[in-house]
């Protein structure tokens, strides 16, 4: 394989753009490699402009569960676009958009539709610290919920401390209401709401981490989250812009039966085009402008085309498909514990139905830093000789493999050929 156009592209791109890309991860800074410029994409392959074809677990980084440029879905946005690309003004899409998924997540009554999972996010906290009068909030280490300030937050020394800005720009005086404790540690959070219960307007957690790679909840933890929100009157916020629609049809909260008070979507909702969305219970909604004073708005928002292609993917997915993906799922995760164990390559693989994580340690991974005793180095080399085989895989341990209707048992079976090429290369 050869990445020549790739590496040219790559350079022009670094004087076009800051680091080159326009999202951080896309610039393979953690697999030391330059990154493949894509070209096309046609269900489960993708095409680099070098012309190199890869099976793709990366599917834009979920949101391609039917895999890449389904036909139908195509052909209504074609349809669309023809008829307008944007109005500022209600359409039928939105409604229509709106009613698949409140008749799919058991908590939700209404729906606020934005462009991005970020936006979701940021509306979300908003949203709970107008509905309860309270400023902080808490989120767990390695988790991550989009860009927003009260978001990019680190944990101070020790649970139950300050939270302290993640990047320059961040306020000192915004991060400080964010307090975070590890993913899985309920005793931890318990422990904050004794001290800080009052002022908690609510508990924002991804309800199957997804950005340390994939760390499922232990049982008890979200129940307890559920428990000691309602406990102190605060809002419990799943954040399933990763989740919602992958990890089941009726999103992980169906999937677990935890029911939050908000949700926030993206990725699957929108099909692949940018949308995010917020939602939840009547009575904490009907706070958002217009119906009530907390302020949110977009000129984007609902955009007919994303709207489009939210439907048709939505509408194409039935119960039966994550029967599918449990089922490839199933192969790929055997497939894959059989070559690691074979050329004894540390493992550990976590799975939420097609969200699968592999991490390159022997350590049970429940929170961050277990997923951190993950060996990087050896990440990066896995990589690049899995893009080699005509696999391409996330470029950073601390996102999963995903997997679309799109993948076939052809498909895994040979994508575990190559993992068993390559681990056989990296045995030592
Ligand atoms: N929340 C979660 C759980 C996510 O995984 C992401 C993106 N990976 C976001 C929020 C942010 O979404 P976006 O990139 O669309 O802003």
């Amino acid at each position: 394989m050869t990445y020549e156009k790739s590496i040219q592209a790559f350079k022009e791109a670094v004087n076009l753009m800051p680091g080159g890309v326009n999202s951080p991860v896309r610039a393979f800074k953690s697999v030391n490699t330059d990154p493949i410029f894509m070209e096309s994409g046609e269900g489960a392959i993708i095409k680099d402009i070098d012309g190199n074809e890869y099976i793709d677990y990366v599917l834009s980084w979920g949101p391609l569960i039917l895999g890449h440029s389904h036909p139908e879905v195509v052909k209504a946005i074609q349809e669309q676009v023809a008829k307008g690309a944007s109005f500022g003004a209600p359409t039928l899409l939105e409604n229509k958009l709106a009613q698949i998924i409140i008749d799919r997540v058991p908590s939700v009554e209404l729906v606020r539709f934005v462009s991005s999972g970020t936006e979701a996010t940021m509306a979300a906290l908003r949203l709970a610290r107008g509905y309860t009068g309270r400023d902080i909030i808490l989120k767990f280490e390695g988790s991550y919920h989009g860009h927003g300030d009260s978001l990019l937050i680190k944990a101070g020394s020790g649970v139950a401390t300050l939270g302290l800005p993640d990047s320059p720009g961040v306020p000192a005086d915004i991060a400080k209401n964010t307090l975070t404790a590890a993913y899985n540690d309920l005793e931890a959070v318990q422990t904050v709401f004794e001290k800080f219960g009052k002022q908690i307007a609510a508990v924002i957690v991804e309800p199957v981490a997804g950005n340390m790679g994939v760390v499922p909840p232990k049982p008890g933890f979200l129940e307890g989250l559920r428990k000691v929100t309602e406990d102190h009157g605060a809002l419990l916020i799943f954040d399933e812009v990763m989740t919602g629609f992958r990890v089941d049809y009726h999103c992980a909260q169906g999937y677990f039966g935890i029911n939050p008070d908000l949700t926030c979507l993206g990725k699957v909702v929108g099909g692949g085009l940018p949308v995010g969305a917020f939602a939840g219970k009547r009575e904490i909604m009907e706070h958002i402008a217009p119906a009530g004073p907390v302020y949110q708005a977009g000129t984007l928002s609902g955009n007919p085309l994303a709207m489009t292609a939210g439907i048709e993917t939505l509408s194409r997915l039935t119960p039966e498909s994550y029967e599918y993906f449990k089922k490839l799922g199933d192969k790929l995760e055997a497939g894959i514990r059989e070559a690691a164990t074979k050329y004894i390559i540390p493992h550990t693989i976590n799975r939420a139905g097609s969200m699968i994580g592999l991490f390159l340690t022997n350590e049970e991974v429940v929170d961050f830093a277990s997923a951190k005793t993950s060996d990087l180095e050896l990440f990066a080399e896995y990589f690049k000789l899995m893009a080699e085989e005509g696999v391409y895989l996330p470029p950073s341990q601390f996102e999963g493999l995903f997997i679309s209707t799109a993948h076939t048992e052809e498909h895994i079976e040979k994508t575990v050929g190559a993992f068993h090429k390559v681990f056989a290369k990296l045995a030592r």
